[in-house]
């Protein structure tokens, strides 16, 4: 076994993982170091003595599905294959063969045991590693975030195949018309995972085009949406370094002032618009959208209709609220487009 680990940002500088308590952290990084060359951990309850864990801190990692776990008590790496590249020179393949035979491998890399999903890898060891490497290098090397493919599928529900036009369903609706990735240059041959090398077709035309190039098909689309529903543009959006104050054009107003004009002063509340979207490089569309949603937030009045729910607050400065509402409108952004399906 390898002695040595790597670590993903693109798994544990995830909202779902830093929210996590810092001692089921500490034990998961205590897994992963110890896991064996494909992510299996065969004496879970050892390190959690021995790194003096609690059932606790286990059950986030378990429920949070950051570990799976097996009936044997042997658990394994979710993200494992993300983490670590395989060097097959150094590689030593793992001794729970029975496990493993019940997982699958995702697009993303991420190992699963719901094997009902289309488009997964088998996990035997006659795969081929190739084509396994070559599939890791164009995700890892990928721009994208973790959560593309998921939120890009989800947003092309309701949208036509552009092979053969069916109408794109959920999966629990229909496994055939669901959206699924595809690589118009294949991974194996060397494509990327990246914004115009990815169409969404429906299952049924990917399990006919699998590992096949086609045209770009629906890949402009592809980048269209993205720009809409991507949090790629909302990270971006970090207000500590713009100066609201400089848009007011009175750099003594008082909290109070400057919130008042931004809710019944029009141009200044464009020019806001204009001057995040321009500062901080996101869409103006999507800037626009949230400062409404923040702005009738806000001003919702109180029972009695005397005031307005930001003179409830003690303080009210205006840069800190939008900074905190832009984090979690990223935050949320996941699970708002998942209650959207039905
Ligand atoms: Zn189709």
């Amino acid at each position: 076994m390898a002695n040595k680990r790597m670590v993903s940002l693109h798994i544990v500088d995830t909202d779902a993982f830093l929210e996590m308590p810092v001692s089921s952290q500490l034990l998961y990084f205590h897994l992963l170091v110890r896991a064996d060359d494909e992510g299996f951990i065969g004496n879970p309850k050892k390190i959690m003595k021995m790194v003096g864990s609690n059932d606790d801190d286990m059950k986030v990692l378990i429920t949070k599905r950051f570990v799976l776990t097996f009936n044997s008590g042997v658990m394994v790496i979710k993200h494992w294959l993300i983490h670590n590249t395989i060097r097959m020179d150094r590689f030593n393949p793992t001794r729970y063969e029975d496990e493993k035979k019940t997982l699958g491998l995702k697009e993303n890399m991420a190992y699963t045991d719901d094997l009902d999903q289309p488009d997964l890898l088998e996990l035997t060891n006659k795969e081929k590693p190739e084509y396994l490497k070559k599939r890791e290098l164009a995700m890892k090397e990928s721009d994208l975030p973790y959560s593309f493919n998921y939120k890009i599928k989800n947003a092309f529900i309701g949208r036509k195949c552009p092979i053969c036009t069916v109408e794109m369903r959920p999966q629990e609706m229909s496994k055939n018309c669901m959206p699924t990735i595809q690589h118009n240059t294949p991974l194996s041959l060397g494509g990327k995972h990246e914004l115009g090398n990815i169409s969404v077709i429906c299952h049924n035309c990917n399990v006919s085009y699998q590992d096949k190039p086609t045209d770009k098909l629906n890949a402009e689309e592809v980048i269209n949406v993205w720009k809409t529903i991507g949090n790629q543009s909302a990270p971006q959006v970090k207000l500590s370094k713009v100066k609201l104050s400089k848009v007011s054009g009175e750099a003594n107003a008082s909290p109070s002032q400057i919130m008042s004009k931004f809710l019944e002063d029009e141009e200044y509340f464009n020019k806001m618009v204009g001057f995040i979207a321009e500062n901080k490089t996101a869409p103006q569309d999507f800037v626009l959208k949230e400062l409404k949603a923040f702005k009738s937030y806000w001003s919702e009045l109180n029972k009695s209709g005397t005031k307005q729910r930001w003179e409830m607050e003690k303080t009210f400065e205006l840069q800190r609220r939008l900074g905190t509402w832009f984090n979690n409108s990223q935050k949320f952004s996941g699970a708002k487009k998942k209650q959207i399906i039905i």
